[in-house]
């Protein structure tokens, strides 16, 4: 097969992943001209273009090598690596992404009194995910019967297939709603970035790893804020030592005012109000938080 020297990314057709992989996409520079059969999007900016797929193919086009990234949840891809079998090419979470965040979970009907995993043995356990379940009953030498449907897990109990269900749980809602209760969490899940372990040696890799490298940029700053404000110099330390995680941060002179400096810092995580007071309070004047729109170290 001759090499291409385009990327393909395959991701969630329609679904809880589309909106937020899209708009990732396009905030590392990547745009797509929607083709009329919306299975697969050129890509105008940059050499890459979508596949639009069910969430659950996507594995399995990366793994064929039909296409060399997605974007799917950890979930998912943990149970294809847990089932693909020995000969399949393996894969690997590049990125975590943070969004489309979940748990896989043990749920069970009010009435059990769930302690410990032991109590699952010899019941059955409904799920769309044997190979997580099967893989944590076996870490915990649980003998369990593991019953594979493909979806509506959530009623097996009161049919009375199965006596506990293992599923992805968000708020919880559709587990209450179901007379369930979360008992256990097998995997703590969120959309990821997956691709071969091993990376094409051709152009393709070098792509990835601009990729990637834009991607680290957009991840970091979507959670980072700038912090201005100006302080006296003998109130610097105070201020400093304040100041919400990050690298140092940079001082300049105040035109006019040299007892002032004027303090720039990137911030990890949220500034809070009572963050800010405590800041004031040390004696810096003059704040302000700001969004950061792009970052490249
Ligand atoms: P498809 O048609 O692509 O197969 P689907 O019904 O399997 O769609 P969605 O319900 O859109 O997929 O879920 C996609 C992914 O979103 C899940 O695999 C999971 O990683 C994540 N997710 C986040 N919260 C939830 C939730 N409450 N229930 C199910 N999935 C969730
Ligand atoms: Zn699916």
């Amino acid at each position: 097969m001759k090499p291409r020297d385009r990327l393909r990314i395959a991701m969630q057709k329609s679904g809880r992943l589309t909106e937020p992989a899209l708009e990732l996409l396009k905030r590392c520079g990547l745009t797509f001209r929607q083709s009329r059969d919306k299975l697969f999007c050129f890509g105008e900016g940059e050499p890459v273009d979508l596949l639009l797929v069910r969430d659950d193919d996507i594995p399995g086009l990366i793994a064929q090598g039909v296409c060399e990234l997605g974007i799917v949840g950890r979930n998912v891809l943990n149970e294809f690596s847990l089932t693909a079998g020995p000969e399949s090419e393996p894969l690997a979470e590049l990125r975590p992404l943070g969004f489309g965040r979940c748990r896989l979970s043990i749920a069970v009907p009010q009435e059990f009194d769930y302690r410990e995993p032991a109590q699952l043995a010899g019941r059955r356990i409904a799920t769309s995910y044997p190979g997580l379940l099967g893989a944590w009953l076996r870490e915990r030498g649980v003998d369990a019967g593991v019953v594979t449907l493909a979806g509506s897990v959530e009623i097996a109990p009161k049919l009375g297939t199965a006596d506990a269900i293992c599923d992805l749980v968000q708020s919880g809602g559709t587990l209450v709603a179901n007379q369930l209760r979360e008992a256990d969490v097998l995997l703590e899940s969120e959309a990821v970035l997956a691709g071969p372990r091993n990376l094409p040696a051709d152009e393709r890799g070098d792509l990835i790893e601009l990729l990637l490298k834009r991607l680290d940029g957009v991840i970091q700053v979507r959670e980072s804020r700038l912090l201005l404000l100006q302080t006296p110099r003998h109130a610097l330390d105070a201020v400093t030592r304040l100041l919400p995680g990050g690298p140092q941060p940079t001082l300049l002179p105040v035109a006019g005012q040299p007892d002032q400096l004027m303090l720039q810092a990137l911030c990890a995580g949220e500034v809070s109000w009572r963050q800010l007071e405590e800041i004031k309070k040390a004696g810096a004047r003059e704040m302000f938080v700001l969004p950061v729109e792009k970052m490249l170290a």
